[in-house]
């Protein structure tokens, strides 16, 4: 079975790509996917870009195209829930789209049409990648719940509070997990996300995020991807 890694950032997946002897690069939508093996386990690695679009188009083509039997995510997340610090990791339980509003006509938060706010990810799954994490890095605090995803880099403090009084169980913002939740949903592929904590979604968001991902980030998830598939 081909796992597909997936991140938004370019700094995070050549981490990974460092760690494929044999990947072979293929184009489509306008992406690069790279198919290899690591540890001898089949795998397409490919950037998603940023965003919810982004990263749906690339979820589609990697189970129609690439035929992947499962999606992993990598990437970093702005700390939302109190005692989620810079350098923690998260692993996604559930995704919600914090953007995403047709009221009155559903709730807020619910996507239309499929009479639920809040998506899964595989709980198999989900529990090797916790596992991993804490092989990979056992002196990281490790949370695991509630990750919202929308269109938008969350970096005032007022936005901030607003999503935390809105979403009090929410752990970490980032702009891709939901919309890959949704797409597997719908094609009935496992999906798992894990997300190192870049920054806390406040004014200082932008400063910490850029030095984050070149220093850490990029570590985390290669040593992460390593101790999943070993
Ligand atoms: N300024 C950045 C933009 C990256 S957007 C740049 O120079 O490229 C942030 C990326 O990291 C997204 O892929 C998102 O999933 C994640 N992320 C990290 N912190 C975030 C936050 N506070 N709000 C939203 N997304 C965040």
């Amino acid at each position: 079975m081909r796992t597909a890694i997936v991140s938004a950032m370019h700094e995070e997946l050549s981490a990974v790509l460092a760690l494929m002897p044999d990947e072979a690069r293929q184009v489509a939508a306008g992406r690069e996917f790279w198919v290899g093996h690591l540890h001898g386990r089949e795998v397409v690695a490919v950037l998603s870009r940023i965003g919810k679009v982004a990263a749906a188009t690339t979820a589609a083509v990697l189970i129609e195209r690439f035929g992947v039997g499962e999606i992993v995510f990598t990437g970093v997340a702005g700390g939302l829930g109190s005692g989620v610090a810079v350098g923690d990791v998260v692993v996604a339980d559930s995704f919600l789209q914090h953007d995403l509003d047709a009221s009155p006509i559903f709730p807020k938060y619910e996507v239309p049409l499929y009479g639920t706010s809040r998506f899964a990810s595989d709980p198999a799954l989900t529990r090797r990648l916790a596992a991993a994490v804490q092989r990979a890095l056992p002196d990281q605090h490790l949370h695991r719940g509630l990750v919202v995803s929308g269109d938008r880099f969350v970096s005032t403090d007022a936005e901030c509070r607003a999503l935390r009084s809105a979403l009090p169980d929410a752990l970490a913002v980032e702009m891709e997990g939901a919309a890959v939740a949704q797409v597997c949903h719908d094609f009935g592929v496992p999906f798992a996300a894990v997300r190192t904590i870049s920054d806390r979604a406040d004014d200082e968001a932008h400063v910490d995020f850029a030095r984050f991902v070149r220093e850490v980030a990029s570590r985390h998830s290669a040593a992460i991807v390593q101790a999943l598939l070993a």
